[in-house]
């Protein structure tokens, strides 16, 4: 890659935009005496919270044990079926698995790529007790169905939101709704950290209590005695106050992705490219700028040589891959989410991303497709 390079992701611009303000992070934590479990953890997950109007925040140390440990202070054990998607990042499903419960997939929405929400019953069994919908790409899932169904048959609603910060649908943000809500902090999110960092949402108290203790050992904070045994999975201090500056401008951020979004749609009509379509009432955050065109190899490869990388999210639905072959989803049996995956490329998309970089990427695009 050369230094023309336009990435499909590049954090180097924000750094240079807002470098006294991150540095000024670190230094405030480094000066604090406290790496861990300090002020600044105590702070970002007050502040998380209060954002998305959630009485609690459990911060973790990524997005994947987010997952992990909501699953398991909501009750799931060893042999539960969790309901979810195969077009999700991989991580959504290896949570599941860590907690040794059975993912069960539905098919996705072809306009949205989103949980086929009315497939969803039928996938219910006696040994479900998780719905675990994904707000891919930025996009928040229709909850309402799914609510109605948890409540109908007893099960906890997880929502993955680990790529919708801010989202919201119908006003509602996601996060907000379900049983628990899981985030990443992970570099390229719409929230990301200069690291790992993740967190947790729950209106349960009890809940929240049972993921402080998870994600320290299994210990009461103070008592130090594990009762059930938990994990190490803290967000550390310098991570926490670089998120509290960053969560202050996350308006900001997702008002720079919508503009990126609007000046792609516009640049990139009439060339065959099916652009994000948005669900009813849905306020988009654009985690991911994902089109389609079914002669996907021959635009990455053009693009590639005029140095415009594009990237698939995801390439390969979770249930064709080797490690989850025994869930026995033979290739076929998700035939949208498999379609889909031929077709679907990312293009560059964040917040600090260049108007003339984005200038080159949509010129590219035009002159390989369109006329
Ligand atoms: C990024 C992501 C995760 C995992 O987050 P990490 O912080 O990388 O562990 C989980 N689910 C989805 C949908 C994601 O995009």
């Amino acid at each position: 890659m050369t230094d023309e390079t336009i990435r499909v992701w590049d954090y180097l611009t924000e750094y240079e935009q807002e470098r006294d303000a991150l540095m000024g992070a670190v230094d405030t934590v480094f000066r604090s005496g406290r790496l861990v479990f300090g002020d600044s953890m105590r702070a970002f997950e007050e502040e998380f919270a209060a954002y998305h109007d959630v009485p609690h925040c459990v911060s973790v140390d990524n997005g994947t044990n987010a997952v992990k440990l909501a699953l398991q202070a909501l009750g799931v054990k060893p042999g539960d079926e969790v309901i979810t998607v195969s077009n999700t990042a991989a991580p959504t499903v290896v949570a599941i698995d860590a907690v040794g419960a059975v993912p069960v997939f539905v098919d996705i929405d072809p306009d949205t790529y989103l949980m086929d929400t009315a497939a969803v019953e039928a996938a219910i069994t006696p040994r479900t007790t998780c719905l675990l919908p994904v707000h891919l790409y930025g996009q928040c899932v229709d909850l309402a169905p799914l609510e109605a169904l948890a409540d109908a048959h007893g099960l906890r609603l997880l929502e993955d939101c680990a790529q919708a910060h801010g989202a919201r649908r119908h006003g509602r943000i996601a996060g907000s709704a379900g049983h628990a809500a899981a985030f990443s902090f992970y570099p390229t999110k719409v929230l990301g950290a200069y690291g790992d960092g993740g967190a947790v949402l729950t209106p349960d108290p009890e809940v929240a209590e049972r993921l402080r203790r998870l994600r320290y050992y299994g210990m009461a904070e103070r008592y130090y005695v594990v009762e059930t045994p938990g994990h190490n999975s803290r967000l550390d201090e310098v991570q926490a106050e670089i998120l509290r500056h960053k969560l202050r401008r996350l308006d900001d951020y997702i008002a720079a992705r919508r503009a990126i979004a609007a000046r792609y749609a516009e640049g990139l009509a009439g060339t065959g490219l099916t652009t994000p379509r948005l669900a009813p009432g849905n306020d988009h955050v654009y985690y991911l700028y994902v089109v389609r065109h079914p002669r996907r190899a021959e635009i990455l490869g053009a693009l590639a040589t005029r140095g415009i990388e594009l990237t698939v999210s995801y390439r390969w639905p979770v249930h064709t891959m080797s490690g989850f072959r025994h869930l026995g989803r033979k290739p076929g049996t998700l035939p949208v989410t498999e379609a889909m995956a031929e077709e679907i490329f990312s293009l560059p998309m964040y917040p600090s991303l260049p108007v003339a970089a984005q200038g080159r990427v949509i010129t590219a695009l035009r002159e390989l497709l369109a006329g």
